[in-house]
């Protein structure tokens, strides 16, 4: 094919996900190395959202793709129906082993939407047939912009209206807690104060409904694609306390804040909390092949054992669940975080992000800026004394991200708030490439 073939067929046969496919411009990646993206016409852009929140430890990294070579000389494929393989068993032993106090069972899947299904599925399904059943606990809490992906389940506890409006009539009822947002908070409470009242309004609904309730889902820390919208500190930590208090199983969706995003393994850690129920996708593999999985304690496991007359089993899997050859990278990748130490090389570059975030905050456009350790947004507003926001149709974080792409830095923005989430390998001088072009898109704007 020719380039302009292969720009007619991108756009005509191809279909993007989340894409208006009427006004996409093609921008087609041929090789990747490190954070650098290369176009077919040989163009290079530093990739400022890992490949949309998954790449981990850059692109073409030779020990992952050594493990994937590795694994491919002896199988491709094993079903995780009733059937196992070494490479599969030995990333669940390795999650086990890391994962907050008590989540001792991996159940693999492929993506992160599916991770969140599987969640809610296990809840639904424990309370139902443990040793002491609680047949109505059978709703989910989520809170309000609330994104856990694209299949009906998680569409259903997700809210993000625009995403779901259209979908309504096929989703289930769920209850909701408002957004535990730090910038814009309501009237009259202070910043030192936003945890306690919305952990107040958790209380209130849990106290009243609990005894319908399953259980509540929540990314822990940081909502992504709410535009990286930050909890108050303290607010993940009362949710546990409160689940706890009210008998309500806490599900910790991790497919973006987890592997390392947030500056440890999991973002749980921050706030010393051990969920249920914690979903894991995106990073996983360092963002080189599908794979996702949901970890339960073994409070849960229990209670789907039986003979199996009893049918307790749960009634769940897909044809790729656990795919050896995802399995080996993600190894690879739980293996790199140690040899290279990855954590806590990224302390300074976390320190740096935060200084380019200071300098982009004076800007006159900029309402808010928030990050979590690699992970940051930068809001842009109406006003910044009424934080009134801008409507999404003008795509103002757009305009931004098409300025950096022609300073050679890639950005997908999530309305006009501007992403920047690079690769945990990502070199000062990168990071700071990066912060440049959102700095000079932003004052290209005015
Ligand atoms: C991306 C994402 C998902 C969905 O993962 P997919 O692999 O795209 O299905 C779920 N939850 C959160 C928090 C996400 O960011």
């Amino acid at each position: 094919m020719t380039l302009e073939q292969l720009r007619r067929s991108d756009r005509t046969s191809l279909w993007h996900s989340f894409t208006q496919m009427a006004e996409y411009e093609p921008l087609i990646i041929e090789r990747a190395k490190g954070c650098t993206l290369t176009d077919v016409e040989g163009n290079e852009y530093l990739d400022g959202v890992s490949s949309l929140w998954c790449n981990v430890h850059g692109h073409r990294h030779p020990k992952l793709d050594a493990a994937i070579t590795l694994q491919l000389e002896k199988v491709a494929h094993v079903t995780s129906l009733g059937c196992s393989n070494p490479t599969t068993i030995r990333l669940a032993r390795r999650l086990v082993e890391l994962a907050p106090a008590g989540l001792e069972h991996v159940f693999f899947s492929s993506d992160g939407s599916s991770a969140v299904e599987v969640a809610l599925k296990l809840a639904f399904q424990y309370w139902q047939q443990r040793d002491d059943p609680r047949p109505e606990k059978t709703r989910y809490v989520a809170l309000e912009n609330a994104y856990h992906g694209d299949t009906l389940g998680s569409v259903s506890v997700g809210g993000v209206e625009r995403f779901q409006a259209m979908f309504e009539p096929l989703l289930f009822d769920v209850l909701r807690l408002p957004m535990p947002d730090s910038y814009r908070r309501p009237e009259g409470v202070a910043r030192g104060a936003a945890a306690e009242f919305y952990l107040k309004q958790a209380d209130d609904l849990l106290r009243e409904h609990h005894d319908q309730i399953a259980a509540l889902v929540m990314e822990p820390l940081v909502q992504g694609a709410a535009g990286m919208v930050c909890h108050p500190p303290g607010y993940l930590r009362g949710i546990r306390e409160l689940t706890e208090k009210y008998d309500v199983l806490l599900i910790a969706d991790e497919v973006a804040v987890g592997m390392g995003r947030t500056g440890r393994l999991f973002a749980c850690e921050h706030e010393d909390v051990a969920p249920d129920l914690v979903c894991l996708g995106k990073g996983l593999t360092g963002g080189y092949l599908p794979l996702a999985a949901t970890l339960a304690t073994d409070e849960i496991w229990k209670a789907f054992l039986g003979t199996y007359a009893e049918s307790k089993s749960f009634f769940h899997g897909h044809t790729y669940s656990g795919n050896p050859l995802s399995a080996a990278v993600a190894l690879a990748t739980l293996d790199v975080f140690d040899e290279e130490r990855t954590l806590e090389q990224m302390k300074p570059k976390i320190a740096r992000l935060e200084e380019h975030l200071l300098r982009i905050a004076e800007l006159p456009r900029v309402g808010d800026v928030r990050q979590r350790g690699l992970l940051a947004g930068v809001e842009l507003v109406a006003d910044r004394c009424t934080k009134e926001p801008l409507p999404w149709q003008e795509q103002w974080g757009q305009r931004v991200c098409r300025h950096a792409l022609g300073e050679g830095v890639w950005l997908r923005p999530l309305g006009s708030v501007v992403v920047i989430m690079p690769p945990l390998s990502v070199s000062l001088d990168e990071l700071d490439q990066i912060c440049n072009a959102v700095y000079n898109g932003i004052v290209a704007l005015t």
